[in-house]
C-alpha cells in the first residue's frame, strides 16, 4: 500500500485517474463491441516486432499485465466523462447521406473525427523515440486511443451518413430481438457468430480469423493491407473502404422496422472478420513503425 500511495503521489493527478478510472467502467455501447476491439488489440500485438512491443509493456500500465486488450475498449467507457467529453466525435465520421464516399475536409473539420483522431495520436506516439519527457502528452492515453480508433475506423458503420447517425436510428429486429444497423455492425453479427460456430469462445473466432490472413483465403492481401507511406492518405483510404461496405453491404436493402436474420447474417458476416482483421494488422504497423528502430517514420515529427 506504501508503495502504491509513493507511485500515486508521484503520478500527475490525470494519470491517477486514469489508473484508478480502469477498475470501476461500466461497459461501452459504442463502437465495435468489446469482443471487436479485443480481437484487433490481440491480432496487433501479436504482430510487433521487440521494441513495439517493449513500448508497448512500458506504457500499459502495470495491472494489465501487458495486455493491450484488455484496455482498447477503455476510450468508450470514458467519453461520456467531463474531461474526455471531447472525445466523443473522435470515434466516427459523418458523411454526407447516399453519397458514399469520404473526403477529409468535407467531413472531418478540424480534425475531429476518427480519421483526425488516428493522424494525431500517431504523431503524439512518433515523439515517444525521442526520449523527452513531452509533457504536453500523455503517452499511455495516445496508445489506447489510436488502438481504439484503429478499431472503429474499421467498422464500417462507424463511416455512415449523417441523417441517421451510421445506422443508429435505423431500428429494426436482429433475429427476434430488437436492434438498430448500427448496433448490428458493432455487435450483433459477432454475437451471432459465436454464438452459432464458436461456442461463445472469442478465442475460437479469433483463431479462425488469424487462420484466415496467415495461410487462408486473405494472406496474399496482407501486404496491401499494410502499405502506408504517409498517414494522412492512409486514413482517407481506411475510411473510404467503410463507407463503401456501410453503402454496399450495411445499408443496402435495410429498412427500419424489418427484420435481418441468416441471409444479412450470413453475407456481411465475412466483411466483419475482414474488417477486424484489417484493424489488428494496421494497428500493429503504425505502431512498429512509430516505436521501431527505422529512421524512416511516416509521419513527420511536429
Ligand atoms: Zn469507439
Amino acid at each position: 500500500m506504501a508503495r502504491l500511495k509513493g507511485l500515486m503521489l508521484s503520478l500527475p493527478f490525470g494519470f491517477v485517474l486514469f489508473l484508478c478510472s480502469t477498475f470501476s467502467i461500466v461497459p461501452g455501447v459504442i463502437g465495435w463491441s468489446k469482443e471487436g476491439h479485443e480481437m484487433t488489440c490481440l491480432i496487433a500485438q501479436a504482430l510487433l516486432k521487440p521494441e513495439a512491443s517493449e513500448a508497448v509493456h512500458h506504457l500499459l500500465p502495470p495491472h494489465v499485465n501487458g495486455n493491450l486488450s484488455a484496455l482498447c475498449v477503455w476510450p468508450d467507457q470514458i467519453r461520456h466523462w467531463y474531461k474526455y467529453r471531447w472525445t466523443s466525435p473522435l470515434h466516427f465520421i459523418d458523411t454526407p447521406d447516399e453519397k458514399c464516399g469520404f473526403q477529409y475536409s468535407r467531413d472531418c473539420l478540424e480534425d475531429m473525427c476518427v480519421a483526425g483522431a488516428i493522424k494525431n495520436f500517431t504523431s503524439q506516439l512518433s515523439h515517444y523515440k525521442e526520449g523527452t519527457s513531452d509533457r504536453r502528452y500523455n503517452m499511455t492515453e495516445a496508445l489506447l486511443f489510436l488502438s481504439h480508433f484503429m478499431g472503429d475506423i474499421h467498422q464500417p458503420m462507424h463511416v455512415g451518413f449523417t441523417s441517421d447517425k451510421g445506422g443508429n436510428t435505423i431500428d429494426l429486429r436482429w433475429y427476434r430481438h430488437k436492434s438498430n444497423l448500427h448496433h448490428v455492425w458493432d455487435r450483433e453479427i459477432i454475437l451471432t457468430a459465436l454464438a452459432d460456430y464458436y461456442d461463445k469462445d472469442v478465442t475460437l473466432l479469433l483463431q479462425d480469423i488469424e487462420k484466415n490472413y496467415t495461410n487462408g483465403i486473405w494472406s496474399d492481401d496482407v501486404a496491401s493491407w499494410e502499405h502506408c507511406k504517409d498517414i494522412s492518405s492512409c486514413v482517407n483510404n481506411w475510411a473510404k473502404e467503410s463507407i463503401q461496405i456501410a453503402c454496399k453491404w450495411g445499408y443496402e436493402g435495410v429498412k427500419s422496422g424489418m427484420t435481418l436474420s441468416e441471409k444479412y447474417f450470413d453475407s456481411r458476416m465475412p466483411y466483419v472478420m475482414k474488417r477486424i482483421a484489417q484493424g489488428g494488422i494496421r494497428l500493429a504497423m503504425i505502431l512498429n513503425q512509430v516505436f521501431g528502430d527505422s529512421e524512416e517514420g511516416f509521419v513527420a515529427a511536429t
